[in-house]
């Protein structure tokens, strides 16, 4: 039985307080318990990031750039280790886990580009003799909260640009699924990374309240579920924090007509049940446009029907478990309430059948399958609510009109789709939907390294995304200097306010 732990100052530390149960969401067994910070144990961490942070800041571009040149490699060679750590306690399929561990090492590769990335401005002569320029500085301690359904790349989308621009980092992980962060942190260890620089404290709300509170932390990243998104901005703010929160999604894919029907069917099964649906980019509702519904559903259904569902480390398995057993059971209830509300339950994923036998809802484990719920009305809570889960829900909507109005009128903003093959509609489409990633025949349109990610509405709190340039804005901060170097002719006292001349 494995004891997940904190890592602070360059090494492992606590685990005899408080813990919690890291599950193997396959068969529903407790593989281990991970520590769950105190105040103390924070105050700990973030006191090693205070005393790592100014040789690090001060650390040559160069010498920065090595470090995560060597962590990247070091990332590279571990990955299929870090893939089946996250496999274990997920439950995602291993080529999946894979997937996320190299969308993550993206942002780490991007974070290389650091001296380019920090260059300011410079203006010769703005004033006679005077010169003015812009530098970027780190801002000391920096605190990334993480949810479980990308334990390896969603710290990635913060602490690579974060290390890179100087700063000390303090990761927060979820405690779902504690271990991908352990081995990262050995990573940096083995890359160079001063101790202090990275730290990992495992926890729940205690430690996410101490870092929302404490004075030493400059800026808190956030990613999770809405409510709590809510929660850290204010509370963070509140303390005169710098935070961006992302919260959840409720992802629509507006399916005209004119689209191909195939290459649809393909993208929202591959889109709907990748990860079982436990994705922020996830698409969770097709609106069908008159008349595809019919014919689409059908080409959902027979593509649905060949998934294989199985444990993350069975290579043939291509969707595995959910997280735990109370998040499989939440998911599960919206089938019954899918069909109370009048939609039609085409496939029912409580009927499975897993690889090695049984079905999802008698096997042990957290199981549920693909399902598919027709006829949706939309507004109805299985349209509006954030599920989390393998169940895609089909709304029949007479225009492009009326699909658009119904993804604007939703409460999130995350991401969104539009298939069709007229170039126009599409165009319309990026114009007019209030929604922060769009993809145009592209199912789940997750920004490279070097855009930032992020969305709308419900789904950020704050107005920065994360990664690309919008990362290296929220990780640093401006200074502008003015400058003039003495020669025999200055102009003496001049109380009068600085202009150009
Ligand atoms: P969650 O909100 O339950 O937890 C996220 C983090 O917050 C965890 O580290 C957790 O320990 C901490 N936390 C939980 N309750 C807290 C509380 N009361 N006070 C302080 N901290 C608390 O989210 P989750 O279930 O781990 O992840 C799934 C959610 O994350 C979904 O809603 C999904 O859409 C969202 N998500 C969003 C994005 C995005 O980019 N917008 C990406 C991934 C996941």
């Amino acid at each position: 039985m494995k004891s997940v732990r904190h890592w602070i100052g360059g090494a492992l530390t606590g685990g005899d307080g408080r813990t919690g149960e890291v599950f193997n969401p396959a068969t529903g067994e407790v593989s281990g318990h991970v520590a769950l910070a105190s105040a103390e144990e924070v105050d700990a961490a973030v006191a090693a990031a205070v005393a790592a942070f100014p040789a690090w800041r001060d650390a040559s571009l160069t010498k920065r750039t090595q470090v995560l040149f060597r962590f990247r490699e070091l990332m590279v060679a571990h990955r299929d280790e870090l893939a089946a750590l996250i496999s274990a306690e997920h439950g995602k399929v291993h080529s999946d886990a894979l997937g996320e561990v190299a969308r993550g090492l993206e942002v780490v590769e991007f974070a290389c580009g650091i001296p380019h990335l920090l260059k300011g401005g410079f203006s010769e002569g703005v004033s006679t003799r005077v010169d003015s320029y812009s530098i970027r500085q780190p801002l000391g301690v920096v605190a990334g909260v993480t949810p479980f359904n990308f334990p390896a790349m969603v710290p990635m989308w913060m602490f690579p640009i974060a290390i890179a621009c100087g700063n000390a980092f303090v990761l927060k992980p979820s405690e779902r699924d504690p271990s991908a962060s352990l081995l990262m942190a050995r990573l940096w260890q083995e890359a160079g990374l001063p101790d202090g620089v990275f730290n990992v404290v495992q926890g729940d709300k205690v430690a996410v309240d101490r870092l929302l509170e404490h004075p030493d932390v400059r800026a808190v990243s956030f990613v999770g579920s809405t409510p709590i998104a809510r929660y850290v901005y204010e509370t963070g703010t509140a303390h005169g924090k710098r935070v961006q929160a992302l919260g959840g999604a409720k992802n629509h894919m507006l399916v005209l007509p004119d689209a191909d029907l195939d290459l649809v069917a393909d993208s929202a099964v591959s889109a709907g049940f990748g990860s079982a649906g436990e994705r922020c980019m996830a698409i969770s509702v097709v609106l069908a446009v008159d008349p595809v519904g019919d014919e689409l559903v059908e080409k959902i259904k027979e593509r649905v029907a060949k998934l294989v569902i199985g444990p993350g480390d069975d290579p043939e398995a291509e969707m595995g478990p959910l997280v735990t057993r109370q998040h499989r059971d939440k998911v599960a209830s919206y089938l019954d309430l899918g069909v109370e509300e009048g939609a039609k339950l085409v496939v029912d994923g409580r009927e499975s059948a897993l690889l090695g036998g049984g079905k999802a809802s008698e096997a042990p484990g957290f199981w549920l399958g693909p399902t598919v719920l027709d006829h949706v009305p939309a507004g109805s809570r299985v349209h509006t609510e954030e599920i989390f889960g393998p169940v895609l829900s089909i709304v029949r909507v007479p225009s492009y009109e009326e699909g658009v109005r119904i993804i604007n009128d939703g409460e999130y903003g995350n991401g969104t789709a539009i298939f069709t093959n007229d170039g126009g509609a599409a165009r319309r489409f990026q114009n007019e939907v209030e929604v922060g990633m769009i993809g145009i025949n592209v199912p789940i349109p997750v920004p490279m390294a070097f855009y930032s990610f992020g969305g709308w509405k419900a789904s950020l709190f704050g107005d920065t995304h994360v990664h690309g340039a919008e990362g290296v804005h929220f990780y640093t901060r401006g200074k502008v200097v003015t400058s003039r170097w003495l020669d025999p002719s200055h102009g003496g006292v001049n109380l009068g306010f600085p202009t150009n001349g």
